[in-house]
């Protein structure tokens, strides 16, 4: 790769880029082997007891090896926090969308979706992982999930590194789609000088001029994952199709390119009724279609001599 070289390398990435295996990864009562494909499904959003309980034990039943939800929603827009929303099924009486409501307002409901996903992973034996938004609420979630993700929005935040850089979990770290595979690297290498070897990166698109148009939020950038091979042999790397392509119908098919390409880990939303998803509902998955891409993510990872988590 060009951008970064064998100078770059010593003086800037010693770490990141050194050579050796990738770890194997504990992420709550499971382990993530070099070698294996993790299938992670899950809502992009909680939204009631019954929502994720249900959407977990589907993709358990699928062969998924982690459930992902969403519960602090780094939302584009500032209307329609799912935070500020009565649970799915409630009444929505005096629910104003446009309502502003401040974060100290939100982490009561926050701490209850939280008990709601782990009680989800908690019932299946599916290890969790979900976004972090703010650096000072480690401690609020770290009782709920087993992962910590890393939205793209954060990945240079400061807040985020130190206090991640402490926690014992394991990390899942997004590249902005505006950011470098050196980038990526020099955040991983700030992690890891503070001694937080536990972590993943994950790729969810690169924009480019052609990503103006309405057919797609970002490129997935396939060739990252080789390149991570070849830069960065010890850094698991995951993908996000789904906030790649932001299109159902693309997700698979860039899944099982992106398992072709050596990818260690797939991140998609699932719903049981995607139409009605509140958050990102052109992408999710029902459960029948991630079954069918559990299955053929199977086999094109035997292709390359890899097998599922
Ligand atoms: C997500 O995974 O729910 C999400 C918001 O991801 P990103 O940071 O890639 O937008
Ligand atoms: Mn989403």
């Amino acid at each position: 790769m060009k951008d970064v070289s064998q100078k770059d390398r010593e003086l800037n990435l010693p770490l990141s880029t050194r050579a050796g295996e990738k770890p194997r990864l504990q992420i709550g009562n499971s382990t993530w082997e070099p070698g294996t494909v993790a299938m992670i499904g899950g809502p992009c959003t909680v939204e009631s007891r019954a929502q994720v309980l249900e959407i977990a034990s589907a993709v358990k039943d699928a062969g998924g090896f982690m459930l992902r939800g969403g519960i602090f929603k780094p939302l584009t827009f500032p209307y329609g926090d799912p935070l500020a929303r009565p649970d799915r099924g409630e009444s929505e009486e005096g629910y104003d969308r446009s309502k502003l409501l401040a974060k100290s307002d939100m982490l009561a409901t926050a701490e209850r979706r939280l008990g709601y996903l782990k009680e989800a992973g908690e019932r299946t034996g599916l290890p969790v992982v979900s976004e972090i938004l703010y650096a000072d609420t480690v401690d609020l979630m770290s009782p709920y999930v087993d992962m910590f993700q890393v939205g793209y929005r954060h990945m240079f935040n400061m807040d985020m590194i130190e206090a991640l850089a402490r926690s014992g979990k394991p990390i899942l770290l997004k590249r902005h789609y505006g950011e470098s595979l050196r980038s990526l690297l020099g955040v991983v290498e700030h992690f890891f000088v503070r001694g937080k070897t536990n972590l993943a990166v994950c790729e969810r698109g690169v924009a480019t001029s052609h990503t103006h148009n309405t057919h797609s939020r970002a490129i997935f950038d396939i060739q990252v994952i080789p390149a991570i091979a070849e830069q960065a042999p010890t850094v698991p790397i995951f993908a996000d199709p789904s906030h790649s392509t932001f299109t159902r119908s693309f997700v698979a098919p860039i899944s099982l390119a992106a398992v072709a390409a050596g990818a260690d880990g797939l991140l998609i939303d699932v719903h049981g009724d995607p139409e009605t998803a509140w958050v990102d509902p052109l992408q999710a998955l029902n459960y029948k279609a991630f079954a069918k891409l559990v299955r053929d993510a199977e086999k094109v990872a035997a292709v390359i001599g890899k097998r599922l988590a």
